[in-house]
């Protein structure tokens, strides 16, 4: 079975509908969300109206919560408090209540999926580098985890001799899935590896390989309602460099 797994949306339906198209096309049996729906992007009520009509599972991201309840936002740079008040204005009592019940992790037998890390899923740590994959490989049960926050396409493998550490993704070829792996498949809505396009992959059971996905979709327009929205400028700016 394939399954498809994105996350990091942040509120921008013009990727999201972009990265589903896809998903179609290339005949995923599941897909998954790894959580940030909502947050910095334009059409936040728009991209939490199509994940609830997909009724796939998700896990909460860290401006779900956010957007959803007046949780202080200490954690939260200048633009993404900005972005997250506005956010907050535009969903209804039944989207917050929606949003507030989202889970932190999710486990399978194969796969479990968590926004940060399976270390302090509430707390939302980042995992960028080997130190911090080995925090959550601690906590790992499963062979495969899938996480996003970084917004940067990342695969991390576990710390057995031989195996390589931390590593960018390939977009060209398949990665086989080699023991435990922890798994960023990058962002729908910002990505901040330095390519604007939609990144998501799909895991696929039976070969045992993960493909990493880039999708063209109108960043521009995107950025133009970021703009119309009157949220800051480094918001649009970020989704046109991919940043
Ligand atoms: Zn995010």
């Amino acid at each position: 079975m394939k399954h498809a797994l994105f996350g990091d949306i942040h509120g921008n339906s013009d990727a999201l509908t972009a990265v589903l198209s896809d998903i179609q096309s290339r005949h995923s049996d599941n897909i998954y969300c790894l959580g940030d729906i909502v947050g910095y992007g334009a059409e936040p009520r728009e991209c939490l109206g199509r994940i609830r009509d997909l009724a796939c599972p998700t896990v909460a991201g860290n401006h779900d919560i956010a957007g959803a309840a007046n949780v202080p936002l200490d954690d939260f740079n200048e633009y993404a408090r900005k972005a997250i008040y506005w956010t907050r204005q535009q969903l209804t009592d039944e989207d917050r209540a929606w949003l507030s019940e989202l889970p932190f992790v999710i486990h399978y037998e194969v796969f479990s999926m968590v926004h940060s890390s399976l270390s302090h899923p509430e707390a939302f740590p980042y995992i960028l580098s080997d130190a911090d994959a080995d925090r959550c490989f601690a906590r790992m049960e499963t062979p495969l985890c899938f996480i996003a926050h970084s917004h940067v396409p990342l695969a991390f493998f576990d710390a057995v001799p031989g195996r390589p550490a931390g590593h960018q993704v390939d977009f060209t070829d398949p990665m086989a899935v080699r023991g435990k792996m922890i798994v960023n498949p990058g962002s729908v809505g910002q990505p901040r590896d330095g390519a604007p396009q939609a990144a998501y992959c799909i895991y696929d059971d039976t070969t045992q390989h993960i493909t990493f996905r880039r999708v063209e979709y109108d960043v521009a327009e995107a950025a133009r309602k970021v703009r119309a929205a009157g949220l800051p400028e480094l918001l649009a700016w970020r989704l046109e460099i991919g940043r």
